[in-house]
């Protein structure tokens, strides 16, 4: 099999990718999932909050591209619910985020890709091993049946989350000196409740982790892996590193947040449905890696996901479209093109790198007990919720 693009990971940096890449290209997508067969999506469900934030809503707009109803989820929340059990506060925030069915988003936008005559979707397929050398890349996959496939093409991208195998052979081959963000291990279970939860929740607690905790409303419908009704999603993002640290291993640090979470009246004992993901955490310096030669990074395989929030849907997509237009006008045949569309990635990538930079200034006040405590205690920016709406469980 031969392409002039040759993405590994079908997530949304793979697919907006394949969407807005020159018609010109023969493009092919390899994903583990099954992104376009409506029956597998729930199943193969990447571990996620589901919440677009106002840049992901930015991005779409930015793509035109409206979000087609049965992505939205209910409940649609504006209050954000902070607790912070080191200061033992908590303030109510207005937030918009839209709450979506995360797995009907990434197979909804692979869906538009696979839509394109230039595009090609390989499911089920995981590329195991990478070559490139100064002609062309070559990708091995296994299919589903067991078998193997050698892919050649003429470029390769990495849009395979954190913990991308194309960031993996680049840092091998071309930057053994890379500094990796900080890895947190996060959990997230589903809980079943009577009623909706009327906001979402952040949580502090430094025995837990120095990042934070979340809780998320979710309506699931029919026709999925969960029995139709209410949940809340129950999370934690904890340094991947724990074992080593006093705090206890990261399933011990999961279980404190339960027990936070008990104190506060839920019932988290009898999860539905648990799953778990890395997070990569940039840091200030450093943390992004765009690949080499012929190879390209987007999305989260690039470090691209905000260091004080993990929000990384919207990353993923403008990550994704900066390396279309990077591609334009451009011909594979022509040895000038790698060096050509990384100049242009770079340039086009300036805005998310320095997005994120200010994200890693902003993170120590978010996360330092002490400013965070002087914060809460101005009450800057916080509202009044009356009591006869905040619902415990
Ligand atoms: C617990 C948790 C909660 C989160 N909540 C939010 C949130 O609410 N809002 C938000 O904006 N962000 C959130 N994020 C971050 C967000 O999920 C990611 O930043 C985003 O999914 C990155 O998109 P991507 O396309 O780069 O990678 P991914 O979405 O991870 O997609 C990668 C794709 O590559 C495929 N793949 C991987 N390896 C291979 C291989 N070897 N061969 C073939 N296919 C492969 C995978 O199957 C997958 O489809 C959360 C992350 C976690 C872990």
């Amino acid at each position: 099999m031969r392409a002039d693009v040759i993405i590994v990971g079908g997530g949304p940096a793979g697919a907006v990718l394949a969407w807005k890449l020159s018609r010109k290209l023969r493009v092919l997508v390899i994903d583990k999932r099954h992104l376009l067969q409506e029956d597998r999506i729930h199943a193969e469900e990447k571990c996620c909050g589901g919440m677009l934030d106002h840049s992901a809503q930015k991005e779409l707009a930015h793509l035109g591209l409206p979000l087609p109803q049965k992505i939205v989820m209910d409940p649609q929340i504006f209050t954000v619910r902070a607790i912070d059990f080191d200061g033992r506060m908590e303030r109510y925030y207005q937030r918009n985020y839209m709450n979506i069915d995360r797995a009907e988003f990434d197979s909804w936008l692979l869906k538009l890709a696979a839509a394109r005559k230039n595009v090609k979707v390989l499911e089920g397929a995981s590329a195991y091993s990478f070559e490139a050398s100064s002609e062309e890349v070559i990708v091995k996959v296994r299919l589903e049946d067991g078998s193997q496939e050698e892919i050649h093409g003429s470029f390769l991208v990495g849009a395979d989350g954190a913990s991308s195998a194309v960031k993996k052979y680049v840092v091998k081959r071309w930057n053994p000196k890379f500094r990796e963000p900080k890895v947190y291990a996060s959990i997230q279970e589903w809980h079943p409740v009577k009623e909706p939860l009327p906001y979402y929740g952040a949580m502090f607690d430094r025995q837990v982790t120095d990042y934070y905790s979340w809780i998320i409303p979710k309506t699931v419908k029919e026709g999925g892996v969960l029995p139709a009704g209410n949940y809340f999603l129950m999370g934690s993002a904890i340094p991947a590193d724990s074992r080593e640290t006093a705090g206890g291993s990261v399933k011990e640090r999961f279980e404190r947040m339960r027990w936070d979470m008990t104190s506060r009246g839920f019932d988290v004992d009898h999860p539905a449905k648990t799953s778990g993901a890395m997070i990569l955490r940039p840091h200030m310096f450093g943390s992004i890696l765009t690949g080499r030669e012929r190879v390209f990074l987007c999305g989260e395989a690039a470090g691209l996901i905000s260091p004080s929030s993990s929000e990384g849907i919207s990353f993923a997509m403008r990550s994704g479209e900066a390396l279309a237009r990077s591609f334009k006008n451009v011909s594979p045949a022509d040895s000038e093109a790698p060096a050509a569309v990384r100049k242009k990635y770079e340039k086009n990538l300036a805005p998310l790198k320095l997005s994120i930079a200010i994200k890693c200034l902003k993170s120590p006040i978010m996360y330092g007990k002490l400013p965070r405590g002087l914060v809460f205690r101005s009450r800057a920016l916080s509202m009044k919720v009356l009591k006869k709406t905040e619902r415990w469980n």
